[in-house]
């Protein structure tokens, strides 16, 4: 699958276009801007620009190095992204597993182009950028320009145990090779480290325009109109804080799922379920948890009083008629206060678990 298409940030589009076309683009940029609003997928557009047969104010979209890069398959786009330390102690090794790593995660990309902000402890060590002075000493593959993106370059660590590969790096990026450019992106450039930041021209993206973040989202994102509506009212100009809520929202309601059918099933063992919760990361994702809940229910309620017969949830028949429902609703909304006070969450749920058992069950 080929990557989504860049959406927003028409000056910047304009202002680097124009660069291009008269050969000035700076060879190390640093493209910030808040999370989540397509840095990256913004600096692979450049990359496309400065590949393509036939670039004018975009790329042309149809010649073979414009497919190639929206393929994620042009041999001289080199795209870095935060990764595990690799485990090989022997430097060698360790450049050859951070190539494989990077490898795999491009391959992901193509299958899936929506991406979310990498793993926490995920960064670019010592042999990813070994690996970067590597291609960059090649030659151009297919003889034209060569690209280096460094995707989230907060992530670059000081590379104390290796202050040869540090040095190389920062001087390669101060003075690229032939038709070499570097675009560097970073959400927090003030956490750069400043010999990289001294060294790259900036370029600040905006976040995009709520409409903008709701068209994409009705667009790729498999989702209802009211949903996309809603989140992109509430993303801050952001896909990427768009796609990460839907991702929190789809888990809060496949907890609640499950522990309703727990609740129902006779077989179920909900106070297990709800005492085996692993922690809950933040407060927020609890009381999701929670919404969720009273979410489900309300619907079931719903579909009770207008059918007129047992809704089904998870795949198990829920016998309880519209009082109990309500009954129940009312017992989530008053955990949810309870909630808001320093309590434990896994407790507070279990005793939520034999309440709802009570009033749905018997
Ligand atoms: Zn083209």
């Amino acid at each position: 699958m080929p990557l989504l298409p860049l959406t927003g940030h028409e000056s910047a589009r304009s202002l680097v276009a124009g660069a291009v076309k008269t050969d000035r683009l700076p060879r190390t940029l640093l493209i910030s801007g808040p999370p989540g609003i397509g840095k990256q997928r913004f600096a692979l557009w450049v990359a496309q620009l400065l590949m393509c047969v036939d670039p004018g104010e975009e790329p042309c979209g149809q010649c073979p190095p414009c497919r190639k890069v929206l393929g994620l398959a042009h041999a001289d786009l080199h795209w870095f992204v935060p990764i595990p330390r690799p485990k090989a102690t022997d430097p060698d090794k360790a450049v050859e597993e951070a190539e494989k790593t990077l490898a795999e995660l491009m391959a992901d990309r193509r299958d899936n182009p929506l991406w979310t902000a990498p793993d926490g402890m995920a960064s670019h060590a010592v042999a990813s950028a070994r690996l970067l002075l590597r291609k960059a000493a090649l030659t151009s593959v297919e003889g034209g320009s060569k690209v280096f993106i460094i995707g989230d370059a907060e992530r670059l660590v000081p590379q104390e145990s290796s202050p040869e590969a540090a040095n190389a790096l920062l001087k390669i990026i101060e003075e690229p090779p032939r038709a070499t450019y570097f675009i560097l992106t970073a959400s927090d450039p003030g956490r750069l480290l400043p010999t990289i930041r001294s060294r790259a021209v900036p370029l600040r993206l905006g976040a995009l325009r709520p409409e903008q973040v709701g068209a994409f989202l009705a667009e790729y994102a498999k989702d209802d109109g009211a949903g996309s509506a809603h989140r992109s009212q509430s993303s801050r100009g952001s896909i990427g804080s768009a796609l990460a809520d839907s991702g929190s929202t789809t888990k809060a309601h496949e907890a609640a799922t499950a522990l309703l059918a727990a609740i129902v099933d006779p077989k179920g063992a909900p106070y297990e379920l709800a005492l085996k919760q692993r922690p809950w990361e933040a407060r927020g994702e609890f009381s999701s948890m929670l919404e969720a809940l009273a979410e489900t229910l309300g619907n079931a309620a719903r579909q009770r009083t207008l059918h007129d017969k047992p809704v089904k949830i998870g795949g198990t028949r829920l016998a309880a008629d519209t009082g109990a429902l309500v009954r129940a609703i009312s017992q989530v909304e008053k955990a949810r206060e309870t909630a808001q006070g320093n309590v434990n969450p896994q407790l507070l749920l279990a005793v939520l678990a034999g309440d709802l058992e009570e009033v749905l069950c018997d």
